[in-house]
Formats: structure tokens, C-alpha cells, sequence
């Protein structure tokens, strides 16, 4: 790959992410990086030294390269890797952790993670505490000195999009000599950079905004430092083999060049969402952290660029019953799992996560999309018609 972008004027972010890193292939003069689909790669005859920057693609495929080092460059980090899944990342950390080493989590984050997160804390004998994020004093208290190794945090996050204060829940970690991890998934490098505020490691669910099109499952790690604990990390994704498809990694590429663009619309439709329907009879709360309302706003200005995320829940007036009536009324939205996609989705949370999770049953979360927000106006409005 090419970058002659090196030798001009610095380029933002957005303009970096456009142009996949300013790549031109030096072989074809391509603006795209090639797919290599190969898992196995050639030596040399006379020193039997690999041909290229891979050998095996369980331990690296050159697909990889522009998707890692363009993810890198916007988090702000010293190196990123590629994960099968958000999950396969997320564990891939965790399980870089040793038997007897201290976790503190948030109570309220993804319920995938959480839920293996618990189950796995206790086959691998490692201490767990799960925390109210509304107070940084939880953190703190929660925080033992010499044994705690990881506080892992996701802001804003699933599904009452709290938002954690990261660089003064990272200043206690580090006191203690814990590592940060911050989920940036909902946030995305276009509104937060976690390591610019003190984490060590950000975790994504690709699969989300970063690719963007609901048409690829993939997680990414960067990381603020290639020390020992990366190392670690790397070798169980090679080892365990929770590699991304060569595939997938190009097509991950493809969605991440339009990510300032569609995030910056997902933002500023969720925006009018969000005011329009926070005085509306039918609906009891809108929690969305661009609202003056939303206990966490004030952080959330300061730490957020010029938007607030595509993510937002509504309560509906009536309980889980009402609830579930508007849910089964919508015809723009689409009623599935998952977000940041082009599309709009609409979730009934409770009936995805169960009855024991903090999830209120009265609460659906909305991924707002890239279409027109009138659309998404008007089909809310209908659906939340006589409810409660
Ligand atoms: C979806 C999601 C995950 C899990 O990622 P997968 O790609 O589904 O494995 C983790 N964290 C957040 C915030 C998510 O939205």
C-alpha cells in the first residue's frame, strides 16, 4: 500500500476514512485495497523467508492491513487488530486476564457481554464486580488496589445510554494499576476517543456503525500501547482463531468510509427524534444523552463531538403490555436486534434480554438510520397512537 498523503498537509479523520487511507495500489495503480482471499502464503526459495507480511491467515492476512491501520489512525492508538465479532474481541481481552485478577464491569451495558462475562469470571476464577456507573464514587469503592487488572466500560450504554466520565473513571483505574477498557461501539471514533481520555484498550462491534450496512459481523481492538498485554491478546485471536473472514474485512473497509457521513446524519435525526417525542402524551421518558433531561448530558457534551450517537430509548406509557402493542405497529422501522445500520430498528428490550435483566419492560430501544427523519416522524407517531 501507498500513502503519499505523508507528504502533503495532515488530513482529518474524515477525509482519512473517505479515502481508506489514501491507498493506490503500487502494483495496479487500484484506489481500492485488493481482497486476498489465500490462508496460505508463499516463501522464498533461497532463506525460506515469507514472500510477504503474512504466512498463515489465522495469524494475519494482508485484507487486514487497511482495515487495522485506518481503525487505528481514527482511535488515536499505536496498533488495532480485527476480531471474527464484537464478542471475540471483548474475550479475547478477558482471557488475557489470570485466574484470581479483579474485573469491575458496568451492571448496565451490552446483556451479551454481561451475561458472559458473569458465567465466564467464574470458570476462570477470575473476581467480578458489576457497578451502578451513575456515580464515579461506585467505581472507586469497587476498585481494589493490586488485584482489580480491568475496568471495562461502554458509554454511551445499552440500553439507557448512561454515559461514564472516561477520563475520571480511567484516572481511578490507573491509581490502582488497572487497565481501561472502553466499548466505543455506539459512540464511534467520530464522536469519542477513548485513549485520548486515558483508556488503554477500545473495543467495537464492527458489526455496528463502523461497518454500518447490517451486512457484516466483525469487532476490532485498538490499543494505546504494543506492550505485553496486546501481545497477549493477539495470541488469542491467533490461537483460539477468532480471525475475521478476509471478506468481511474488505467489505468492513468499504462501510467505514462512509462512517462520518453516516454518522453524522444518524445524529442529528436522532436529535430531532428525541426532542420531538420527549413532550408526547403516549411516551413517559425519551433517554437519549442529547437531551437537557438525560442525566448524564452534561458529561456527555464534554465528551462527545458535536453529536450524541444514533441510539435512543422511549418508554411507553401503559408498561410492557402498551409496549409491546406500539412495538407490532410500525411499518418504517424494522422490528430486529442490533443497530447503527442504514436502516432503522425498532426492539422490545426486555423480550431480548429476559425478565431478570435491569432492562425496563416498558422501554424500546431505537436505532435511528440514514433515512429521511420525517419518515420516522410520522411512522412513530402512528404506532404510538392510543398507546398507554
Ligand atoms: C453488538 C454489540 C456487542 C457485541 O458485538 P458482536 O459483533 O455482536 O459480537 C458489544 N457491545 C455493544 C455495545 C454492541 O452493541
Amino acid at each position: 500500500m501507498t500513502d503519499s498523503q505523508g507528504e502533503g498537509p495532515p488530513a482529518r479523520p474524515e477525509t482519512r476514512a473517505a479515502q481508506a487511507g489514501h491507498f493506490t495500489d503500487p502494483h495496479s495503480g487500484a484506489v481500492v485495497p485488493a481482497l486476498q482471499p489465500s490462508t496460505t502464503f508463499a516463501r522464498r526459495a533461497q532463506d525460506y523467508a515469507l514472500i510477504g507480511t503474512a504466512g498463515y491467515t489465522r495469524d494475519h492476512n494482508p485484507t487486514y492491513e487497511a482495515v487495522e491501520s485506518l481503525l487505528t489512525e481514527l482511535e488515536g492508538g499505536a496498533a488495532g487488530a480485527v476480531f471474527a465479532s464484537g464478542l471475540a474481541a471483548a474475550a479475547a481481552v478477558v482471557q488475557a486476564l489470570r485466574p484470581g485478577d479483579h474485573v469491575v464491569a458496568q451492571k448496565t451495558m451490552y446483556w451479551g457481554f454481561r451475561e458472559w462475562l458473569v458465567d465466564f469470571c467464574g470458570q476462570w476464577g477470575l473476581g467480578l464486580d458489576l457497578v451502578d456507573i451513575a456515580e464515579l464514587g461506585n467505581i472507586e469503592a469497587a476498585l481494589r488496589p493490586g488485584e482489580t487488572k480491568l475496568l471495562w466500560l461502554e458509554t454511551p450504554s445499552n440500553p439507557l445510554w448512561e454515559v461514564v466520565d472516561i477520563a475520571a473513571a480511567a484516572a481511578l483505574a490507573r491509581a490502582v494499576g488497572a487497565r481501561v477498557v472502553v466499548d466505543n461501539t455506539v459512540a464511534t471514533p467520530v464522536l469519542t476517543n477513548p485513549l485520548e481520555l486515558g483508556a488503554d484498550l477500545v473495543m467495537h462491534s464492527a458489526t455496528k456503525y463502523l461497518n454500518g450496512h447490517s451486512d457484516v459481523l466483525a469487532g476490532a481492538l485498538v490499543t494505546a500501547k504494543a506492550d505485553d498485554f496486546w501481545q497477549r491478546v493477539l495470541y488469542n485471536r491467533s490461537k483460539v482463531g477468532a480471525v475475521l473472514g478476509p471478506f468481511e474485512a474488505w467489505l468492513l473497509l468499504r462501510g467505514m468510509r462512509t462512517l462520518y457521513l453516516r454518522v453524522e446524519r444518524n445524529c442529528v435525526s436522532a436529535m430531532t427524534i428525541a426532542r420531538h417525542f420527549e413532550p408526547h402524551p403516549a411516551v413517559t421518558a425519551v433517554l437519549y444523552p442529547g437531551l437537557e433531561s438525560h442525566p448524564g448530558h452534561a458529561v456527555a457534551r464534554r465528551q462527545m463531538r458535536g453529536g450524541f450517537s444514533g441510539m435512543m430509548s422511549i418508554r411507553v406509557k401503559g408498561g410492557a403490555e402498551a409496549a409491546l402493542r406500539v412495538t407490532s405497529r410500525f411499518h418504517t422501522f424494522v422490528r430486529a436486534t442490533s443497530l447503527g445500520g442504514v436502516e432503522s430498528l425498532i426492539e422490545h428490550r426486555a423480550s431480548i434480554e429476559g425478565p431478570d435483566g435491569p432492562c425496563p419492560p416498558d422501554l424500546l430501544r431505537l436505532s435511528i438510520g440514514i433515512e429521511a427523519v420525517e419518515d420516522l416522524i410520522a411512522d412513530l407517531e402512528q404506532a404510538l397512537v392510543g398507546a398507554g
